[in-house]
C-alpha cells in the first residue's frame, strides 16, 4: 500500500514542528526518515500513525485519507512500533504478540487458531519462538524490539512503521532486525518507514530516504541523492567524506576532523612531517588536533597521506602521481624543513624515489634541528637493496627513535608547549 504526504504541517502550541513536508512510499518501499535530533522525525511518524492530527496537508493510504480509517479498520492496515517499548507488566511475550490479533477478534469472540498460526509465525521470523513462555519484563533490549515487532506483524499490517528500531542495539542485533525489515518489504510487500538516527545503517538498507531539517524536507530520494557531502554538512554542522560502500556502493559517511590545521598566524610550534603511503594519516589528525602548526612533504598525489592532508588543510610538497620526488620539490621540502622546529619521520616505506625524503630529514639532523623517528613496527621497510636502509641508519644515528605514537606526543608536549590557539572550524552550521 502506498503512502502519499502532502504540506503537511505541525505545531507544539507556538513551535511549528513540521513545515509543509511532501514525500510519498511506493508499495513494498522501505523508506528512511532521517535528520538531527529535533527536526521533527517522531513527530513525522506520529502524525502517519494518526497520533497527532496535522494542522495542515494530508495523508493518503492508498486511496484514501488516513482520517477516514475506522480505528480496527487502521489497526489491520498499519502497524506502529513506538522508540519506547519499556513493558510494564509481567504479560508473556506470547501475550504481548497475541495483542497483535485484537483488531482481527470481535468483542465477545476469543483467539482462534488461526489467530495462533499468524502469532507463531510472527515469532518464528522474528526469532523469538523460544522467548514465547518468558515474561516481556525479563528480556534484553534486543529481545524485546524484536517482540514488539512481532506483535507488529502479527496484524497483519500493509504499513509498517517504525521509530528508531535499532536504536540502544549492537550491530549484530542491529543488522537482523533491519535484514527481517528489509525482507519483509522486498519479499512480501510491505511498505516500511523507519526513523533511523545511524545515517550509514539508513543509507545501506532503505530505497529511499527523507532528511529532515527543521521541520522542513532539506531532501529526498535515493540514498545517493541524499547523503551527499553538502546536505549533510548543512543540516548536521559537521565535517565529512561519502565515499560508495566498498562492495555494494551505496554511500558511506567517515567523520572528518572539525578541526583544521593551525595557520602559521597563530604561532603554533612548526612541525614537518615526513610521510607517505599511509604512514602519516594518523599522525596528521592527532597532531593538527593537538594544535600544532603541521607541513608534510614530499608526497605523490592520490596518496593517502596526501588526501589526508587535503581533508586537514596541511600544507603538502606534492609529487605527481607515481614519480619518484624530483630536485625542485626536494628544495621546496627541505626550505619547509628548515623552517619547522622538528621534524617527524613516519615508519615509510624506502624506495628508490623517496629517499630524498630521507636526505631532508638527514639534512636537518646534521644542522642540529630535532628529528623524531617513529618505528612502531620494526620490520624490514628498505625496497632499494641497501640504500634506505643506510641513509635511514645515519638519521637514527642523530634522530630520536620513538617506539610508540602515544610516546611520541608526550616528547613533543614537552619539548614545545600548546598553548590554547584560536579553533578555525569549517562545515559547523550551528
Ligand atoms: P526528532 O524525532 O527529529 O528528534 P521530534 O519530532 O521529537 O524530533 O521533535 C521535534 C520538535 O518538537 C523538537 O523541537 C521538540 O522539542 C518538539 N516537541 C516534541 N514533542 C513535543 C511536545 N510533546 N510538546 C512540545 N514540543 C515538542
Amino acid at each position: 500500500m502506498k503512502i502519499e504526504i502532502s504540506d503537511l504541517t505541525f505545531t507544539y502550541g507556538e513551535h511549528a514542528v513540521l513545515r509543509g513536508a511532501t514525500f510519498s512510499v511506493p508499495t513494498g518501499s522501505f523508506l528512511g526518515i532521517i535528520g538531527p535530533n529535533g527536526s521533527g522525525k517522531t513527530t513525522m511518524l506520529k502524525l502517519m500513525s494518526r497520533l497527532l492530527k496535522p494542522k495542515g496537508g494530508c495523508i493518503l493510504l492508498g486511496e484514501r485519507a488516513l482520517e477516514e480509517f475506522g480505528h480496527k479498520e487502521l489497526a489491520r492496515t498499519m502497524a506502529v512500533v513506538a522508540q519506547d517499548t519499556t513493558a510494564a507488566y509481567q504479560f508473556t511475550v506470547e501475550d504481548i504478540v497475541l495483542m497483535g490479533r485484537a483488531p482481527y477478534i470481535g468483542r465477545f469472540q476469543s483467539e482462534t487458531t488461526e489467530d495462533y498460526r499468524i502469532v507463531h509465525h510472527a515469532l518464528e521470523i522474528t526469532g523469538c519462538t523460544h522467548l514465547r513462555h518468558r515474561a516481556v519484563t525479563e528480556l534484553s533490549g534486543g529481545e524485546r524490539q524484536r517482540v514488539m515487532i512481532a506483535r507488529a506483524l502479527a496484524q497483519e499490517p500493509q504499513v509498517l512503521l517504525l521509530d528508531e528500531p535499532t536504536s540502544h542495539l549492537d550491530i549484530g542485533y542491529q543488522q537482523e532486525i533491519l535484514d527481517l525489515v528489509k525482507k519483509l518489504s522486498t519479499v512480501d510487500g510491505l511498505t516500511v518507514v523507519a526513523v533511523l538516527h545511524d545515517l550509514n545503517l539508513a543509507a545501506y538498507y532503505c530505497h529511499e530516504l527523507v532528511l529532515l531539517h527543521q521541520g522542513k524536507i532539506k531532501a529526498c530520494g535515493l540514498p545517493q541523492e541524499v547523503i551527499t557531502v553538502e546536505n549533510i554538512e548543512e543540516v548536521y554542522g559537521t565535517r565529512v567524506l561519502v565515499t560508495p560502500h566498498p562492495v555494494f556502493g551505496t554511500p558511506q559517511i567517515s567523520l572528518l576532523p572539525g578541526i583544521l590545521n593551525r595557520h602559521k598566524e597563530q604561532k603554533a610550534p612548526h612541525l614537518h612531517l615526513i610521510a607517505g603511503g599511509g604512514s602519516g594519516g594518523e599522525l596528521m589528525r592527532d597532531l593538527n588536533e593537538a594544535g600544532y602548526y603541521l607541513t608534510t612533504g614530499v608526497l605523490n598525489v592520490g596518496d593517502s597521506d596526501w588526501e589526508a592532508a587535503r581533508a586537514l588543510d596541511i600544507p603538502v610538497i606534492a609529487e605527481v602521481p607515481f614519480s619518484g620526488i624530483t630536485e625542485e620539490r626536494h628544495r621546496e621540502n627541505l626550505a619547509l624543513v628548515t623552517e619547522a622546529s622538528a621534524v617527524i619521520v613516519a615508519e615509510i616505506p624506502l624506495g628508490h624515489g623517496n629517499l630524498l625524503n630521507l636526505q631532508a630529514a638527514l639534512a636537518a639532523a646534521e644542522a642540529g634541528k630535532p628529528v623524531y623517528l617513529l618505528e612502531e613496527k620494526q620490520q624490514n621497510r628498505d625496497f632499494t637493496g641497501g640504500a634506505g636502509a643506510q641513509l635511514l641508519a645515519a638519521v637514527k644515528e642523530k634522530g630520536i627513535v620513538v617506539r610508540e605514537k602515544t610516546r611520541l606526543y608526550q616528547l613533543l608536549k614537552d619539548e614545545y608547549p600548546l598553548e590554547t590557539f584560536g579553533v578555525e572550524k569549517k562545515g559547523a552550521a550551528h
